[in-house]
């Protein structure tokens, strides 16, 4: 067990000993009429929090779904966001819409059918959303609208009724009456009719707004209710605060302590960006200038160990998930080499990209978007394409490789030579470099073949206008080998292993000082001082 685990447990035990012994203390007492308003205000207030954490919960996954590609209907994305539906009991359903206003698609948990649209209807304005009243929908039912400007919007319609029923205390319920307001004009739910109630100046009436949504609770009780409940015991706003606590300490360790689903664990681990780049570098033959470099994935995992990319991108792969983890990981790696990539206008950041991925609709759009949100030049882009897997659409692929190239970004095939296609994806697919795999290369001094297939797919690079990457490379006879056939480029462990960016960084000016004419005239310098 983690040491976070034992805490929480110790913390929660605790939480219940104290609201036992609090429960003990304040039954031993009746409380005052004043008490019993302050405890009725409270009521109010925890009603306001409660419908204030939904709202909260709803614009989080909201905003996650805005970066999946939910947006454009995707199927997985729009399972992804029915399986964050069923998790969470208020959630009823989540809607995309077309800039025209129309519906597009739904995740939909709650079987709302087709007549009962979430149309706004009453709304309140706070930074992007809009809160509104669905139209034709039961009663107890709140929209919450991301305004995603041109590309439409995103809406996710949750339930408040249930937190009447399950937070205000019986005793109140029986004579009160309980309203959630949308902009202090509409009732969103409601329990007891105001109307039944007196105007009686001895009614109590408490009206709590929240400072943050355009959402109120009213609470009307009549004051021989709050009488009847002081004369009975005043044990009740205590006994449900104990229990509240008890059981919000019991979830918090449930939650703590219950094992995460492996999806589940990789969604949380880029979102809380764990999954982080590491940059290896790319040498141009026969310079030795550093001429790009390779982006690849690590998990730095919470207990500090660092995960390597074939345990997790397939799992990323298969839940629909490596869309935002590859988009995550080119923004952070952009960032971190943006400096560099000004100072060296040649220098190419490669990014390995899934075909699952390259073949999303809107692929282009995010990728130009990233590039343009980060102020980074396309020209200094490549996108690493497999063909280890098998490209299933293989004609839209190569669409969305030559309009890809001309917007400036290069594209590359990866792992050549261990695919399904044999050459036919190097003829059909529009590229601009060819990655040679380790496989040749770790045998191309012991083994002709070796040696001679990769002469040829250097010549018929050559004869395709592309140039050539031979990546493993860990050793100067398997330079020298690459060199006499005619390879471009090397990357492998003889010139560095992939280092977090700081290294990287460090070893690329590292590696300048080492040019020869540099280091003469640093030399002289130095003496001469
Ligand atoms: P890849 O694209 O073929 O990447 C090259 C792999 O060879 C990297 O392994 C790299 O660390 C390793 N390598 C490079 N030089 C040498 C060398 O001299 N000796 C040896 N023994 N290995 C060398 P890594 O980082 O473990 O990545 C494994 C694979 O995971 C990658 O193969 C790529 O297919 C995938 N991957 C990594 N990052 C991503 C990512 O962000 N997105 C996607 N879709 N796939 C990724
Ligand atoms: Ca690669
Ligand atoms: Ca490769």
């Amino acid at each position: 067990m983690t040491r976070a685990r034992t805490v929480a447990i110790a913390m929660a035990f605790l939480a219940v000993v104290a609201a036992g012994g609090l429960t003990g203390w304040l039954g031993g007492r009746a409380l005052s009429e004043r008490e019993q308003l302050r405890a009725l205000d409270g009521e109010a207030l925890r009603l306001i929090e409660k419908v204030e954490l939904s709202i909260d919960h709803a614009i989080t996954e909201l905003t996650e779904l805005r970066l999946m590609s939910i947006m454009e209907c995707d199927s997985q994305a729009l399972f992804a966001a029915r399986d964050m539906l069923m998790a969470r009991a208020t959630f009823k359903d989540i809607s995309v819409f077309g800039s025209d206003g129309k519906l597009r698609c739904r995740a939909n948990a709650a079987n709302l059918s087709e007549n009962q649209l979430p149309t706004i209807e009453a709304a309140g304005k706070a930074s992007g959303f809009r809160f509104g009243l669905p139209v034709g929908m039961p009663e107890g039912i709140l929209s919450v609208r991301w305004l995603s400007g041109a590309d439409g919007s995103l809406s996710a319609t949750i339930g408040l009724d249930t937190f009447l029923y399950s937070f205000f205390p019986a005793e109140y319920r029986d004579h009160s009456s309980i309203s959630i307001y949308l902009d202090n004009r509409h009732v969103l739910a409601s329990l007891g009719d105001p109307r039944t109630l007196s105007a009686a100046p001895q009614d109590r009436r408490i009206m709590r707004e929240s400072s943050r949504y355009p959402v109120s609770v009213r609470l009307a009780v009549p004051q021989a209710a709050i009488h009847d409940i002081a004369a009975r015991n005043g044990l009740f706003p205590a006994l449900v605060a104990a229990l509240v606590a008890a059981i919000g300490a019991c979830l918090g360790v449930w939650q703590l302590t219950k094992p995460k689903n492996p999806v589940e664990s990789l969604a949380a681990a880029i979102a809380a960006g764990e999954i982080v780049p590491y940059f290896q570098p790319v040498v141009a033959i026969p310079t030795g200038e550093v001429s790009g470099c390779e982006v690849l994935a690590r998990w730095n995992g919470p207990d500090g160990r660092l995960i390597p990319p074939d345990r997790f991108i397939p799992l990323a792969e298969s839940s629909g998930l490596i869309r935002v983890l590859t988009e995550r990981l080119m923004r952070d790696a952009i960032w971190e080499l943006k400096g560099h990539v000004l100072a060296n206008p040649g220098f190419k950041v490669a990014v390995n990209i899934s075909p699952i991925h390259f073949l999303q609709t809107g692929f282009k759009a995010s990728i130009l978007g990233i590039c343009r949100d980060e102020g980074f030049p396309e020209a200094n882009l490549v996108l690493e394409l497999t063909e280890r897997q098998n490209l299933t659409e293989f004609a839209v692929a190569a669409a969305v490789a030559a309009s890809l190239r001309q917007e400036g970004i290069r594209i590359s095939i990866d792992d050549v030579g261990t695919g399904h296609n044999g050459l036919s994806t190097l003829q059909d697919l529009p590229g601009d470099i060819i990655k040679i795999d380790k496989r040749f290369v770790d045998t191309v001094v012991a083994n002709k073949l070796s040696g001679d297939i990769i002469a040829m797919l250097a010549a018929l690079a050559r004869q395709l206008g592309r140039t050539t990457v031979a990546e493993g490379v860990e050793t100067e006879g398997q330079l020298l080998a690459m060199a006499a056939r005619g390879i471009d480029e090397v990357q492998g462990y003889l010139f560095s292993k992939p280092l977090p960016a700081r290294d990287f960084l460090d070893w690329c000016a590292a590696r300048k000082g080492v040019v020869p004419a540099q280091t003469a005239a640093t030399e002289s310098t130095r003496t001469a001082a």
